[in-house]
C-alpha cells in the first residue's frame, strides 16, 4: 500500500490489524523477499535546523544526566563545551520505556560499527527513533556498554555511572524507568574505541572531540532523549569528567 510509510511502528501495524484479518496485504509494496529486509527510509526533514527556535538549553553537569521530552521533527544538538568528553545517549519512544534505541539495532541495520551522518538511531523493536544531522568530531563508539557502579572493570560504585544516573534523569521528567536499565545500551556521542584490526581489537583513546564540538539529531518520533556526561575520570574522557550541554531546537 503506498501509503504504508518508513518507520513504521507496532502501534501502526496494530492498528492495520483489522485490513491482515480482512485478507489485505498493507505491507505489500515494501514486503522484503523471504531473507531479506525492508531498506531504512529516513523521512525528509520539513523544515530546516535554521529555520527552527531554541527551546531549551540544558546545561548537563559533570557526572550527571538529564532528559528532555524531544518531538517528531524537533531536533536535539549535544555540545561538548570543553572537548575531550563523552556523552552517553539514549532515548527512549514516548508512548513505552520499553522501545528505545540499541546500539546493536544500530550498527547491524545501517552494516557500520559507527554513527553516521543521515543514518538511522534503531530502536530494539527496529524502528529509527533518531537520524543523526551533524557531527563535527565525527567519532563515536556503538560498542561500549553504560559505565556502571557493577562494571568490572569499570568505574568504582563509589562515584557517579551513566546507568544509574540515566534512571535519574528519568525519574527527574517523570519519565518511566525501564524494567532492565541494565540492557538499555548507549549511543556513546564523542567516544573514541576505534577497532585497530582485522581481529576486532578495541583500544580506548582519548575523545578527538575539541571545545565546541557537536552532534545534531532529529526526532523521528516523540521520545525521551537523556544525555548522561559520562562520569569515568579514565582516558576515555580525557582523564577528567567534564560537563556538556544540550539543546531542543522545534
Ligand atoms: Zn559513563
Amino acid at each position: 500500500m503506498s501509503s504504508q510509510k518508513p518507520g513504521w511502528s507496532r502501534r501502526r501495524l496494530l492498528h492495520s490489524a483489522p485490513a491482515l484479518l480482512a485478507g489485505g496485504s498493507v505491507l505489500s509494496a515494501q514486503t522484503p523477499a523471504p531473507g531479506t529486509r525492508a531498506p531504512i527510509i529516513i523521512p525528509p526533514a520539513p523544515v530546516a535546523m535554521r529555520e527552527q527556535k531554541l527551546l531549551q538549553t540544558i546545561p548537563i553537569p559533570k557526572q550527571s544526566g538529564r532528559g528532555v521530552i524531544v518531538l517528531r521533527n524537533q531536533r536535539v544538538k549535544v555540545i561538548n563545551p570543553r572537548g575531550k568528553q563523552v556523552g552517553d545517549l539514549f532515548a527512549f519512544a514516548q508512548y513505552s520505556a520499553e522501545e528505545f534505541i540499541a546500539p546493536a539495532f544500530t550498527m547491524t541495520r545501517n552494516r557500520n560499527i559507527y554513527l553516521q551522518v543521515g543514518k538511522g538511531l534503531m530502536s530494539n523493536y527496529g524502528n529509527p527513533l533518531l537520524v543523526l544531522e551533524e557531527d563535527t568530531s565525527g567519532r563515536n563508539d556503538l560498542l561500549y556498554p553504560a559505565c556502571s557502579g557493577a562494571q568490572k572493570p569499570g568505574i568504582p560504585a563509589s562515584i557517579p555511572n551513566c546507568r544509574d544516573n540515566m534512571q535519574a534523569a528519568l525519574r527527574a521528567i517523570n519519565f518511566p524507568v525501564p524494567n532492565h536499565p541494565e540492557i538499555v545500551h548507549p549511543h556513546n556521542l564523542f567516544q573514541n574505541s576505534p577497532v585497530i584490526d582485522l581481529d576486532g581489537n578495541i583500544e580506548v583513546r582519548e575523545p578527538i572531540a575539541k571545545a565546541g564540538d557537536y552532534v545534531v539529531l532529529r526526532a523521528l518520533e516523540n521520545v525521551c532523549v537523556v544525555v548522561t556526561a559520562c562520569s569515568s575520570p579514565s582516558v576515555v574522557n580525557g582523564k577528567e569528567p567534564k560537563e556538556l550541554l544540550m539543546e531542543v531546537y522545534g
